[in-house]
């Protein structure tokens, strides 16, 4: 018997699995095709704030930023590169938002420096930018080394089933605590209110005779380089998507598009490319990430008949599958959630510290039973 079963073995899974070890608890993880398979393994994995004027996503991003970069670089240090990050604005919307932000930001900021700017396309020294100190993770081997204290299963989840008081897996496993961190790929629980949009993304490996210094991001995100080799990453493309369309993504064309947007931003000289990583990232429908218990939502509509409509909902009166939680909707920054999501996570399941309402499942079916 586990004390946890981790559905999912990207960032997110892998991050939840690393905190239950440090707590000596017996961890196993599932993923149907391997550690940082789907969308954490095509990332660029950048850990830097967002950069916009206010709201709740900032905030929660700044405070993510502050400890995962603490997280990777004590814990991780081998998986993390520390490197300037120069963000640079890509419309006059974008100029604007990054000129607030620099005033009010309580991180220390930093000059480009000129060997980048001298390698700065006319257009990208126009607009308005930001420096400062951040860095770049491995993507992959992070998962590895997060995850090497649990029991690793390749195979896919395709039931879970309640007994008392365990969970049974694929009618083998069994474990106290389920968390589903299953990405953009399969919620494995159907439940209505829980809905994420899959972002498909593209990362190239490139070698260039360009030496780039910082984490470079406007159109695309480039990395600093190492012996001639650099990564150039998005994930624009909301066109497609693995299961939906019927055509095959079309590699050639996703590279061009990486090296024509990357080109806008500055010359890469010489480039080749080594190798492509591709996946979906997934967002949820108020870019908030999801953690935390799940609710049952029929049960739960019986239960919570006459109190479906009311302003402020009471989300202790709702019921939960039993411990099950999910951690999910990290959008584009999943590197720099997991860590500090991760932690909220574990504190909650295993010593019942309480998650914020704003990040928990639970909102979105306050939303949906509204509108029934
Ligand atoms: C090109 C690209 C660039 C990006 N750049 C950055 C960046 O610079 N910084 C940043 O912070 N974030 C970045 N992101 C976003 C980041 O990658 C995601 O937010 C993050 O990977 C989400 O992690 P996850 O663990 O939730 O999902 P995933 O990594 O997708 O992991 C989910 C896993 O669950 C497994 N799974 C699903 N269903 C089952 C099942 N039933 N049984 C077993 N296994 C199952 C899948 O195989 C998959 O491996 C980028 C994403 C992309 C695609």
């Amino acid at each position: 018997m586990y004390d946890v079963a981790v559905i999912g073995a990207g960032i997110n899974g892998c991050s939840v699995a690393y905190e239950f070890i440090q707590e000596g608890k017996r961890v196993i993880l599932f993923d149907k095709e391997g550690i940082a398979s789907g969308g954490s393994g095509a990332a660029g994995a950048f850990i830097s704030p967002k950069f916009s004027k206010a709201g709740e996503l900032k905030e929660l991003l700044h405070e993510a930023f502050v400890y995962s970069y603490d997280f990777y670089d004590k814990n991780f240090p081998l998986c993390f590169t520390k490197a300037p990050l120069v963000h640079i604005g890509k419309d006059e919307a974008d100029d604007e938002a990054l000129h607030v932000y620099k005033q009010k930001t309580a991180l220390k900021l930093k000059k480009v420096p000129t060997n980048l700017e001298k390698q700065l396309s006319q257009e990208a020294k126009k607009r308005e930018n930001i420096c400062l100190e951040a860095g770049v993770v491995d993507a992959q081997r992070v998962c590895n080394d997060m995850s090497c204290g649990a029991k690793f299963v390749k195979e896919k989840v395709d039931t879970l089933v309640y007994n008392d008081d365990y969970w049974v897996i694929n009618e083998t496993y069994s474990a106290k605590n389920i968390v589903l961190a299953t990405g953009a790929y399969d919620m494995l629980i159907k439940e209505p209110y829980i809905q994420l949009r899959g972002v498909w993304g593209h990362r190239i490996d490139i070698t260039t005779a360009t030496q780039n210094p910082c984490s470079v991001h406007q159109y695309v995100s480039i990395s600093p380089s190492n012996d001639g080799k650099l990564a150039i990453g998005a994930t624009h493309n909301v066109h497609y998507h693995p299961e939906k369309n019927k055509e095959p993504y079309d590699i050639e064309q996703g590279r061009a598009e990486l090296l024509e947007k990357a080109a806008k931003t500055m010359q890469l000289e010489n480039v080749e490319v080594l190798k492509d990583y591709t996946g979906l990232r997934s967002g949820s429908f108020d870019y908030l990430p999801m953690i935390g218990s799940l609710v049952l939502s029929n049960e739960t509509l019986l239960t919570c008949k006459g109190s479906l409509h009311v302003k402020k909902p009471d989300f202790s009166k709702y019921v939960y599958y039993p411990n099950l939680t999910m951690i999910n909707g990290s959008g584009g920054y999943g590197f720099v959630l997991a860590p500090y999501l991760a932690k909220i996570l574990t504190e909650h399941i295993l010593h019942g510290e309480k998650i914020s309402e704003r990040i928990i499942p639970a909102r979105f079916f306050a939303r949906w039973a509204k509108k029934l």
